[in-house]
C-alpha cells in the first residue's frame, strides 16, 4: 500500500533533510573559473553578538533569489558570508557577564578581557550561521570570514591607510556623542534620539556695569552653563542692539563674557539670547570657532563634573544640574522654568542619555563622498522605490557631517597610527606615523620611543570595507 502524504507539512523534516544534502554536494561552493562569468555578492556581515530579526529575514532572502538565480542561469556564483565583530554590542555582553562576577573590564586589563571575549566568540557566535542556513541561505560557508581574522584586519589597516593618505580621514577636536558610561564616542547614527519630558530653564546673567540689569538665556542643560564663554544675539534683534559687545558676569564663577552678534541665533527661541557653551554644543561649537571664543569643557569622561566646575566638581552631570539651580535660586537668578519637549540622543548599546562632549578624535571627511552618492541619484542612475525617498536621502547626503571613526573601546581593529614621543614633544600635532605594523624607528628623527594609538576603529568602519573587494584580502583565499 502507498505511504499516505503527511496532511501537514513538516519543515524540520523537510528543510534540515535538503539543507544537508545542498551542503554535502557542495551546491554553494564556488571555484575560480575563467569558463564562466562571475557573480557575487558579499553579504552585509550581521552581528556576531546578533540573532536575526526582520530585517535580515528580508535582505538576505533577496539576496539569495539574486544568486540562485544566477547560479541557475550558469554564472559563477558567490555569496560571500562573515560576521561583524560588533565592537561595542560585543564589549557589552562580555562586561555585563563579568559584572555577575563583580568584576570590571579594568580589573582584567586589556589582554586578558580580549581573551574573555574571543572565549565568548568561540562558544556563542555561530548562532546567528545556524540561523542563516535555516533561513536556507546559499552562501559559500567554507569561506566565512570574521571582521577580527588577521587578513580581514590587515586589510582594514589598508583602508584606513588609503583613506588617509587621499586625505579623507584625519584627527581633530570636535563635539562628539559621549556615551559617559560606556566612555566612548558614538557616531550620529549610534545615539538613538528619544523625545522626552524636559524643561527650559530660564538663567540670569548680570551686566558687568550694571549688576541690576540682566539678559536671560533660555537652557535645556543648565549645568553646562558652568562652561559659557559668551552669550549670542542675532544683530537683527532691536530688544538686544544696545547690548551687543558689552560684558556679563557669568554667575556661580564670575567669569567675565561678552554679548556677542550671530545671525545663526533664533530670535524666536527662549528670550532671543542665547549663552554659548563651545565645548557642549554642536552649534556654539561652531560659533565658537567664527568668534574665536574660548572652550571651557567643564566635565570629565564619566560624567561628573572636572575642576573647571568651581564648586560643582565632584557632582554627576545631574545632581550638579539640581545643585546649579538650587544656587542660581537661592541669588534670584533663575527666572522661571518651563515645560518643554526636547529630544535627547541615547547610547544604542546601554541606554545612558549621552553627552555632546568636546574631543580629539578621528574623522573621515564626509562631503567628497557623498559628491558621487549624489550625483547618481540626481542623474537617475539610481532610482528610489517609493519616490518620496528620494528627497530624504538627498536631504541626508547634502547635509552630512564628518564620521567620527575612533571608540575610547578595547574590542576591534587598533588604529593603525603610531605616535612618535620625541617628534610629539616639540609639536603635539606632529610626530604621527601612520602604518600597518609598529615601525622600528621613527622616519623623522630615528626615536625608537614609538606607541600605538590607543583608540580602535567603529564597527561599521570596518564592516563597510568588507565591500571594497580591494580591502577584503581575497587574493589571500585559496581555491
Ligand atoms: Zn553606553
Ligand atoms: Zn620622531
Amino acid at each position: 500500500m502507498a505511504e499516505e502524504l503527511s496532511k501537514q507539512y513538516n519543515p524540520k523534516e523537510t528543510e534540515e533533510k535538503w539543507y544537508k544534502t545542498w551542503e554535502d554536494n557542495n551546491l554553494f561552493g564556488a571555484k575560480i573559473s575563467s569558463e564562466k562569468k562571475p557573480y557575487c555578492i558579499v553579504i552585509p556581515p550581521p552581528n556576531v553578538t546578533g540573532i536575526l530579526h526582520m530585517g535580515h529575514a528580508l535582505n538576505n532572502t533577496i539576496q539569495d533569489i539574486l544568486i540562485r538565480y544566477h547560479r541557475m542561469r550558469g554564472f559563477n556564483s558567490l555569496w560571500m558570508p562573515g560576521t561583524d565583530h560588533a565592537g561595542i554590542a560585543t564589549q557589552n555582553v562580555v562586561e555585563r557577564s563579568l559584572a555577575k562576577e563583580g568584576l570590571k573590564r579594568q580589573d582584567l586589563g586589556v589582554d586578558k578581557f580580549i581573551a574573555k571575549i574571543w572565549e565568548w566568540k568561540e562558544r556563542n557566535g555561530s548562532t546567528i550561521i545556524t540561523q542563516l542556513k535555516k533561513l536556507g541561505a546559499s552562501c559559500d560557508w567554507s569561506r566565512t570570514r570574521f571582521t577580527m581574522d588577521a587578513a580581514y584586519s590587515e586589510s582594514v589597516a589598508e583602508a584606513f591607510i588609503w583613506l588617509y593618505k587621499k586625505k579623507l580621514i584625519y584627527q581633530g577636536y570636535y563635539i562628539i556623542n559621549w556615551c559617559p558610561r560606556c566612555q566612548t564616542a558614538l557616531s550620529d547614527e549610534e545615539a538613538s534620539h528619544v523625545e522626552l519630558e524636559g524643561n527650559l530653564y530660564y538663567l540670569k546673567y548680570p551686566l558687568k556695569n550694571n549688576p541690576n540689569e540682566f539678559i536671560s538665556v533660555a537652557t535645556t542643560r543648565p549645568e553646562t552653563m558652568l562652561g559659557d564663554t559668551a552669550v549670542a544675539v542675532n544683530p537683527k534683534d532691536p530688544r538686544y542692539k544696545e547690548y551687543i559687545g558689552k560684558t556679563l558676569i557669568l554667575p556661580l564663577l564670575n567669569r567675565e563674557i561678552k554679548v556677542i552678534a550671530d545671525s545663526m541665533v533664533d530670535m524666536e527661541f527662549g528670550t532671543g539670547a542665547v549663552k554659548v557653551t563651545p565645548a557642549h554644543d554642536p552649534n556654539d561649537y561652531r560659533m565658537g570657532k567664527k568668534h574665536n571664543l574660548e572652550f571651557i569643557n567643564v566635565m570629565a569622561p564619566d560624567g561628573k563634573m572636572n575642576s573647571l566646575a568651581g564648586k560643582f566638581s565632584g557632582l554627576d552631570r545631574f545632581k550638579a544640574r539640581e545643585a546649579v539651580l538650587e544656587e542660581l535660586k537661592t541669588i534670584g537668578l533663575l527666572e522661571k522654568i518651563q515645560e518643554h519637549k526636547l529630544s535627547v540622543g541615547h547610547c544604542y548599546r546601554c541606554r545612558t542619555i549621552v553627552e555632546p562632549y568636546l574631543s580629539k578624535q578621528w574623522f573621515v571627511k564626509m562631503r567628497p563622498l557623498a559628491r558621487p552618492a549624489i550625483k547618481v541619484v540626481k542623474k537617475g542612475k539610481i532610482k528610489f522605490y517609493p519616490q518620496r525617498w528620494t528627497k530624504v536621502y538627498l536631504n541626508w547626503m547634502e547635509n552630512i557631517q564628518d564620521w567620527c571613526i575612533s571608540r575610547q573601546i578595547w574590542w576591534g581593529h587598533r588604529i593603525p597610527v603610531y605616535y612618535c614621543k620625541n617628534c610629539q614633544s616639540k609639536n603635539p600635532a606632529k610626530g604621527i606615523i601612520v602604518s600597518k605594523t609598529k615601525p622600528e624607528e621613527c622616519p623623522k628623527c630615528a626615536s625608537t620611543d614609538i606607541f600605538q594609538e590607543k583608540d580602535v576603529l567603529d564597527t561599521w568602519f570596518s564592516a563597510g570595507c568588507g565591500h571594497l573587494p580591494h580591502f577584503t584580502g581575497q587574493k589571500k583565499t585559496p581555491t
